[in-house]
Formats: structure tokens, sequence, C-alpha cells
């Protein structure tokens, strides 16, 4: 496949009929729109609290459709293991948010305090998720795939005060390390049936104990402010723990319009975010987002499959379909001939995010839906969609498209050693086209994170000169669509998950066979890339094929099966800094055939390594 930037001269650009669509875009003029919006502009299409209290996100997603002719639409519909469905209205989801609420209050989790989920895409999750913003605690999404590692790194840096999870996950992932983890006075268990763990409540029993019939829902929501903390995400980085993005209630406004431009979402729509909102765009594209916008959201509580989701576009009648890459490339590998019979005439946007979108997706999507597939661009740390295709404007297939009204996009010039380039008090911005340089925004759009959990010097060092530099690195072609070009780190991004090589890293160095690691992203066709280990083994250890199974077994009991190195390859000398830090950057280069660079930092002369050890997927 190609690249996006290959992309831009071999893939010509897509056109739109906009008066043969179905329904009007919201967004018809890019110039017009960019030029008339402004952030206070978008947040008159909020509500805020009743009396002027403040702004909560839950109220905005359900209580003031809850009390309006919206209380009886679908909100949320589940589709089961068997293509059943079940379904919470508005109304519902106002009152098992409430519940959810009192319980946390009858608890004494305080506000600003850290509710953590670990759970599949149940309806528990989503009424946790609202009930949670409706006491003005603060929610943190844990992905159900992740090993006890992640899970306890994060319940710890994030100090979570109570879980929501299954007996099953409760027994695997957190009863263990359970007692290294003080501050989690509450566990929630949403299947205990009557008999919940050692340490455990059941969820069901103290919901039935808190009914607020009668009550006031709207009235029952902490008088939250904007700016008040509502959201944590755990994000990789290359270095050091995973990072935990705030996130406050003003985000909300940037999820309307987000989802107003990028999504295109309409109050009659049927709606399909495929994110887990164990990650960044199934919380605010698959939960807030929608319910904002008073739209029916599809949640299919399975994985990927291809004729299953075909079934699910075709019989829950989808209108607008938000995915990603690696489900996209998995579909077209299993062949357009699975979409036939399926009828998907419902669908009139299909949106991508996460990673590079291959240009032969965009257009694979034309055959299949009879739509492209218009990709955008954002980050845990931007909080919504910052660059994107919109269904008015003309696609060039490989591009990220270009920023949302009211976002100032720009490009950084990097030195050698990929630092912005100072100039008069200033960074300096590339100003010509096509020329690389590193995603920088203009600070100020509400989703913007508020900085990393306890971790000022790491938020500071994401600004210069008046710029949050994003880490990607990009172009930007004379009519200001923007294009991927790479990470500007050393971050994997596997099936669309954020890998930090050093969270892998430690985790490998565990193992007592091994002294030390270095992991690093190689490119894999379906999964973008995937995960690749450098080993190098304490002594008295001989590289085996069955040490080497034995590490890759290791690594995913403790990270999970979305985290661990797929590919581990044994070395005798790890190329290395002076200064002892792995040089991944080599790792890489090597493995691809490609230059070298600069090794004047290297510690190891060039040639004294040994031939590696190829070794090979489990
Ligand atoms: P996360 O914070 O996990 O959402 O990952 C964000 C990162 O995913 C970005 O910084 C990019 O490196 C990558 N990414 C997201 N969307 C795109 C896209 N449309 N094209 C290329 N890379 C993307």
């Amino acid at each position: 496949m190609t690249t996006g930037v290959e992309g831009a001269t071999r893939w010509p650009t897509i056109t739109k009929d906009v008066a043969a669509f179905p329904v009007q875009p919201n967004l018809l003029d890019y110039e017009a729109a960019r030029r008339d919006f402004s952030w206070d502009q978008a947040r008159q299409a909020l509500s805020g609290l009743p009396g002027g209290r403040g702004l909560n996100i839950a109220y905005e997603a359900v209580d003031r459709h809850a009390a309006g002719p919206n209380a009886g639409k679908e909100a949320l519909r589940f589709v089961r293991a068997d293509g059943s469905t079940t379904s919470l209205s508005y109304g519902d989801l106002a009152v098992q948010s409430g519940r959810f609420a009192a319980v946390l209050r009858s608890l004494g989790v305080g506000r600003g305090e850290r509710v953590f989920s670990l759970l599949g895409r149940s309806p528990e999750l989503y009424t946790a998720v609202l009930g949670t913003f409706k006491t003005g605690s603060v929610f943190c999404p844990l992905f159900s795939a992740f090993g006890p590692e992640p899970v306890r790194q994060r319940l710890h840096l994030g100090a979570g005060r109570a879980l929501v999870t299954t007996k099953a996950l409760y027994r695997k992932k957190v009863a263990p390390v359970r007692d290294t983890l003080p501050e989690l006075r509450f566990v929630l268990l949403v299947d205990a049936a009557g008999a919940p763990e050692p340490g455990t409540l059941d969820l069901a029993e103290l919901l039935a104990g808190a009914d607020p019939a009668g009550a006031d829902l709207a009235g029952d929501i902490a008088d939250t402010q904007p700016e008040d903390m509502a959201l944590l995400h755990f994000t990789s980085g290359t270095t050091g723990t995973p990072k935990g993005a705030i996130h406050v209630h003003d985000a909300v406004a940037a999820h309307y319009a987000t989802g107003r431009f990028a999504l295109d979402l309409h109050p009659d729509d049927i709606y399909w975010c495929t994110a887990d909102p164990g990650w960044v765009t199934g919380m605010s594209y698959g939960i807030i987002a929608p319910l904002v916008h008073g739209v029916t959201a599809i949640v299919d509580q399975e994985e990927l499959d291809a004729d299953r989701w075909y079934r699910i576009l075709a019989e829950q009648r989808v209108t607008v379909w938000y995915t990603a890459p690696t489900a996209l490339r998995m579909l077209m590998k299993a062949g357009a001939e699975r979409a036939a019979g399926h009828d998907l005439s419902a669908l009139r946007f299909v949106a991508s995010v996460g990673e590079p979108l291959n240009p032969e997706a965009v257009v694979w999507g034309k055959d299949v839906f009879g739509l492209p597939v218009h990709d955008n661009w954002w980050q845990t740390e931007t909080g919504g969609i910052m660059i994107a295709n919109y269904p008015a404007m003309p696609i060039r297939p490989g591009s990220m498209g270009r920023p949302l009204p009211g976002i100032e996009a720009a490009l950084v010039a990097r030195d050698a050693d990929g630092k912005p380039v100072v100039r008069d008090g200033g960074v300096q911005l590339v100003t010509e086209p096509d020329v690389m340089g590193e995603l920088a925004l203009r600070p100020g759009w509400p989703s913007m994170f508020r900085g990393y959990l306890n971790e000022e010097e790491r938020y500071r060092r994401c600004f210069a000169g008046g710029w949050y530099l994003t880490g990607d690195l990009a172009k930007r072609d004379a009519d200001g669509y923007f294009w991927f070009v790479g990470r500007g780190d050393d971050v994997i991004k596997s099936s669309g998950h954020l890998i930090g090589p050093f969270e892998v890293e430690s985790c490998l160095m565990e193992h007592p066979a091994v002294a030390e690691a270095g992991v690093i992203g190689v490119p894999d066709a379906v999964a973008g890339e995937v995960v690749k280990a450098f080993v190098e083994l304490r002594p008295g250890n001989e590289a085996t094929e069955d040490l080497q199974l034995d590490i890759i077994g290791f690594a995913r009991k403790r990270l999970g099966a979305a985290v661990a190195p797929r590919l581990l390859e044994f070395t005798a000398n790890l190329p290395k800094t002076r200064s002892g830090k792995i040089l991944r950057r080599l790792l890489k280069a090597r493995e691809l055939g490609l230059p070298e660079g600069d090794l004047s930092t290297l510690e190891t002369p060039q040639g004294h390594e040994p031939e590696p050890r190829e070794g090979g997927q489990p």
C-alpha cells in the first residue's frame, strides 16, 4: 500500500456532487465556516446547567434531551453477540446514570476523585461514565484487553478511588495487585449476582437501593464549571510512565462542534463509532459527541469480524460510520465480495481516524460503500478532531484534510535533533508548501488537554513559542491540505493503539533471562505497525526458540496482547548512546534497511555488533 505522501501524486482528487447528497452537509463552505466560527458561538448550542449553575457533560449529553421530546428516543443501541439488540433511551440513560451518581455519592466518592472502568462495551460502562460526570468526579476508562501491569500502573498513577469492572476482569487483573493500590477504596462489580468477591461491592444491589425516581435529575447534577476536570485519558510517550491527559467539562463544546462539522451529525442519524471507550475516540465520539447531538449511537459488544460488521451496517441502517484504518484494511483483506448482499444504502458518510489511512482505503470505500472514506486527525491530548476531510469538500486521497473551524494548525521547523527551531524568541514555522515540519496547534480550543496529571514539566515541554507541539511530522500542500509523514518520536501505533516502547522494555526486563531490551514498531500490512523487541540476554542464557516464546508469553501475560511484542529478536549488543540510552532510531533503521544517520553519539562502534539471531512470530 502507498503512504499518504506518496499518494499525493498518484491518486486523483475525489470530487463530490453535493446536490445529490441525501441531506445537506452541515459544513458547505469551508472558508466561510472558518471565517464565521468562534468557540463562544459554538458553546451556544449547549444548554448549560439549569439556573446558570455551570456546565456538565452529562447534562448536555443526556438530561437536556431527557427533559424534552427526545426522552423516549433511542440513545444507545447495543448489538449483542447473537446480533439481537437492546436499547437505552435518553430518558433511561438519565435515570440510570442518575442512579450511578447516587451510588458514588453514597460511597462518598468526591468531586475531582477518579472513577476508573475496566469493562467491555456493556450498558453499565455508559451509565458509569455519565453518572461519574454527574457527581463531578473524574472518569478514567481502561481498555479491557490491557494486562494486569498497564491496569495497575494507570490505577496507581491516577489514584483511582473507585473501579467499575466485572468479576472475571477483577480476578485476573486487579485482585493480584490490589494490595499495591491503597487509594482504591471501592471496586464495583457489574456482575456480582449477589455474591461479590472479597473486597468488592455488588453494583446492581447498590443501584437498586439508589433509585432517583421522583428526584429532580438535573438538580442532582453537581454544579461543575467549564474548567473542572471531567476525564483522564492515559496515553503513552517515548519514555517514562504513561501520561494522564486531563480533560475538562468545556471539552463538550468541541465534541459538539466537531461532531457537527467533521462527522456531519444530523438529528436522525444512526451513528456507529467502532472505537472502544477505553481509548479517547470511543469516549469523545463513541459516547459524548453523538449523545450531545441527540442521535442514536450503535454499540457493538463484539470484536471486529467482516461479516458481522457488514451485517450491523446493513441491519441497523447505519447512516454515519466512524472507524479506523486497521479495521478498514482488515475488511479490504477479507475481500469486497463480503459486502455483497448487504444493503448499505442507508450509509451516507464514512470517516476514519487513528493512523495513516492509505489512499487505497479511501478509494476502496467508493467501491464497497459507494462513498470514499474521510480521514481525520487528532490525538488524546487534543480531545477532539483537529484536521478533517468534510463531506462537501473534495478529498485528496492520503491527506488528513484541513483544520476544523476554530483550529489553527501550522508546521514548526525542526533541527537535526528533532527540536523546534527557535528564532527571535518564537519558533520558526514552515511556510513553503510540501515541506515537512512538526504539526503544531494554536492552544485555546475547548477540548485541549489541560495538563498531564502530576507532571507539570512534561506538559510544559509540549509547548514552544505559543504553539502546542503534537509530536507528529506532516506537510501541507499549497491548498492547505495536511499530509501525515510520520511520528517524530519512537512511539508505536499498532492497530490504532499508541504504545510506549519504554513500557514494553521495562516489562521485558523483568524477565529473569533479559538483561536489556529495545522496542520498535515495524510496518505491518493490517495493523499499521507491530511491536518488535530486540533483547539482550543475561549471561548463562541461551538464545533458543523456547526462550523466545517464553519471553513473549511473559510480556503478554503482564501487558496484554494489544501491547506485548509480536516479534522478538535476540541480539548480543543493543546500540546505545554514550549516555546509555538505547538508540531505537538505529534499531529501526537497521530493521528497515534505511540509512543509519548520524552515529556520532553511538557507544558501540559500528561493525562491532554480532549478527542478530532471527526470531519469529509466535
Ligand atoms: P492517540 O493519542 O492514541 O489517539 O494517538 C494519536 C496519534 O495517532 C497521533 O499523534 C498520530 O500519530 C496518530 N494518528 C491519529 N490520526 C491519524 C491520521 N488520520 N493519520 C495519521 N496518523 C494519525
